[in-house]
């Protein structure tokens, strides 16, 4: 196939636009370069079958250049990492609504599939015991800019949802939990990167809040595989899906098993989400998928655990030193 991603020079897209190039599909990467990096896909260069456009999806001729050839686009351009959206809160709200708009307007035009990335913050403050697809959302307050993040990201898939039941434009979405692995950073938050890039250098690991709260990490590798049958599973049309791992941890206790795999004698030292955040922040206590929806659909489930993603981070850190 010929697949464009959105966001392809991105921790997730680049990842992706290495497995479809391996699996013999063409692929076109547009990214503005905001979040994501040319580091990221510099390995396929040199690869015929790859094509990479600077570029932003809120301009429409040059979405319009790329999406027209293809026959599917993944759609996964966005502002990511919640420390980006704190500080860039107009910008991230532009991008996912108008960007995601275009992408979807375009994609109808040129009758193209589209595979849409949200997120589990859509979820908001909901702290069931696990979540799924159609659970509530639960969110604070709109002079706290964390929640305008699930809010454009939801609109996202009225958006796509709408495309598909009214204009019959084929689209899936899929909803990505904590991911992480080799190759992300942690400069937009991104605890994972942070925490093992802190241990490593022998500098305090960074616990905002009280560390108690709880989340749920999955392995790049593992998301991938997931992102695979949602291009080609004809039942997966007009359904949303949650993409994660179900073992939850706290970040104190993830904290300590970063010390303890990297083998470090940091502390940890204590912020407040105030010192961090500004005052007017508020963080979820916990997140944990229900995965039986992607499981029935597809036979999908996670195979690498936390120890595995956290040796993996070790791993490529001490082999790349990208701290
Ligand atoms: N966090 C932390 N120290 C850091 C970065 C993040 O304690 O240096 C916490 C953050 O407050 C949140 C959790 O780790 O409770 C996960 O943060 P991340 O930014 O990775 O993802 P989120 O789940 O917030 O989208």
């Amino acid at each position: 196939m010929k697949i464009l991603i959105t966001g392809g020079a991105g921790f997730i897209g680049s990842n992706l636009t290495r497995r479809l190039l391996k699996e013999k599909h063409v692929v076109t990467v547009i990214d503005d370069l905001s979040t994501g990096s040319m580091e990221n896909i510099k390995d396929f260069k040199e690869n015929k079958h790859f094509h990479f456009e600077l570029g932003s999806i809120l301009d429409i001729d040059i979405l319009e250049k790329v999406i027209k050839p293809v026959d599917l686009v993944f759609h996964l351009a966005a502002a990511v990492g919640v420390e980006y959206i704190i500080n860039n809160p107009l910008k991230s709200i532009e991008i996912n609504v108008q960007g995601t708009e275009n992408v979807l307007k375009l994609s109808h035009k040129y009758k193209k599939k589209v595979i849409l990335a949200s997120t589990s913050e859509v979820y908001g403050k909901n702290g069931n015991d696990t979540l799924s697809e159609n659970d509530d959302r639960i969110l604070g307050s709109t002079t706290i800019s964390r929640w305008s993040y699930s809010n454009t990201k939801a609109l996202d898939e009225f958006l796509a949802l709408a495309y598909y039941h009214e204009k019959k434009l084929p689209v899936v979405i899929f909803r990505l939990f904590n991911t992480t692995g080799p190759g992300q950073v942690g400069d937009y938050g991104m605890v994972v990167p942070r925490f093992v890039k802190q241990a490593l250098l022998e500098k305090p690991l960074t616990v905002y809040g009280s560390g108690d709260q709880t989340r749920c990490f999955t392995h790049i590798y593992d998301v991938i595989n997931a992102l695979l049958p949602l291009m080609t599973n004809e039942k997966c049309l007009g359904e949303i899906f949650n993409i994660g791992n179900p073992q939850e941890v706290s970040i104190n206790a993830l904290a300590e098993a970063v010390m303890r795999k990297a083998d470090s004698s940091s502390q940890i030292i204590r912020h407040s989400y105030d010192e961090v955040m500004g005052k007017n922040f508020e963080d979820m206590k916990r997140r944990v998928p229900n995965i039986d929806k992607i499981k029935k659909f597809t036979g999908w489930s996670p195979t690498l655990s936390l120890d595995n993603i956290i040796d993996d981070v070790i791993k490529y850190n001490k082999e790349t030193l990208r701290f």
